[in-house]
């Protein structure tokens, strides 16, 4: 066993005993929600609510809820940040830095004890007990072997949720391990509508949205020499193209630019709010995004990872371009 397993077996069981006595819990996802954080946090609660637990989730509302995440079981529970009690049981899902909670995060340092669980390798262990694997393809899957070991038996429920995190992060199964796959078999069988909901998440958009991914792919250039001539791609969605659209429709585009083959990365830079924006970087194998990432402020996973900027288009790009 290495000390990495060791850490992740007492974080565990430490996990395990705090949750096991807590009567409150509340339970904070991150801002610009995905399915992983949202599934991650109604799994977790619903799970804990089997056991009489009273629980509240929450999620930092600079942003809005996905109208798709709004759909999961549960997410009719899910409360404002201005309505938190916050419990001295605090849990943080798929949250790679305290940050993330934006105004939130008042709550997890006010609690006694915290837990976070989450799969970035950049994540810093902000917590009192940090249950952090990044080998996890998602942080659903470490809350299925915290329900697991809290002995809660799953109901379909809570098997959705955690469904949509793994889906999700898998990339529809394109990247997941084995791990992943037989968590799957299982949450199908135990009838979770795969079809359902993967089209939900991954396969619907408005109509608007491809007139938008026209403007962001017409905006897409190629810069061969950058990152020792392995290639980056970039693009760029302006805040007038999503506005009417929702932030989260705009999620959707780096999957399309990340396939372009003379490109080992790709980024694609989303303009939240005029002059705002939230930056995604991918890359295929060879490139450690993590440290690029932190460069700017940002963290996330190796070949998946973004940061936060603020200025005009050309601004944002050259920043990037220079650090490349
Ligand atoms: P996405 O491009 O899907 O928004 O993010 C890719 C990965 O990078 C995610 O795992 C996400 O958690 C991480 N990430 C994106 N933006 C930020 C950021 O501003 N700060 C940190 N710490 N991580 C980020
Ligand atoms: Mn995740």
């Amino acid at each position: 066993m290495n000390t990495t397993e060791t850490a992740a077996t007492s974080a565990l069981r430490s996990i395990v005993d705090v949750l096991a006595a807590a009567e409150h819990v509340t339970v904070l996802c991150h801002t610009r929600p995905d399915a992983d954080t949202i599934g991650s946090g109604l799994a977790i609660a619903g799970a804990l609510r089997r056991r009489g637990t009273v629980v509240e989730v929450s999620f930092p509302d600079s942003t809005t809820l996905p109208a798709a995440l709004a759909e999961l079981p549960g997410a009719d529970t899910l409360v404002e940040p201005s309505e938190v009690v916050g419990h001295p049981v605090v849990v943080t899902v798929d949250c790679a830095s305290i940050h993330r909670l934006e105004s939130l995060a008042a709550v997890v340092e006010a609690a006694q004890s915290s837990v976070v669980i989450d799969h970035h390798a950049s994540n810093d262990g902000f917590g009192t007990i940090n249950f952090v694997d990044p080998t996890a393809d998602c942080t659903a899957e470490l809350v299925l072997e915290i329900i697991d070991a809290l002995e809660v038996p799953l109901d379909v429920e809570v098997a959705t949720c955690l469904y949509a995190g793994v889906v999700t992060d898998t990339g529809s199964f394109k990247w997941a391990s084995p791990r992943s796959h037989r968590i799957a078999a299982r949450l199908l069988e135990l009838g979770v509508d795969g079809r359902r909901w993967t089209r939900r998440l991954l396969d619907t958009h408005r109509f608007a949205w491809l007139t938008m991914v026209a403007a962001a792919l017409d905006s897409a250039e190629l810069v061969p020499h950058a990152f020792a001539g392995r290639g980056l791609v970039y693009a760029v969605v302006d805040h007038e193209s999503t506005a009417a659209l929702g932030w989260e429709e705009s999620e959707s585009v780096v999957d399309i630019v990340r396939t372009t083959s003379e490109a080992e990365v790709a980024v694609v830079f989303k303009e939240a709010l005029p002059g705002q924006w939230t930056v995604s970087m991918r890359a295929k194998s060879e490139v450690d995004l993590v440290p690029l990432a932190r460069i700017h402020g940002g963290g996330g996973h190796r070949l998946a990872a973004g940061y936060g900027a603020t200025g005009t288009a050309t601004e944002v790009v050259g920043q990037l371009l220079r650090s490349v």
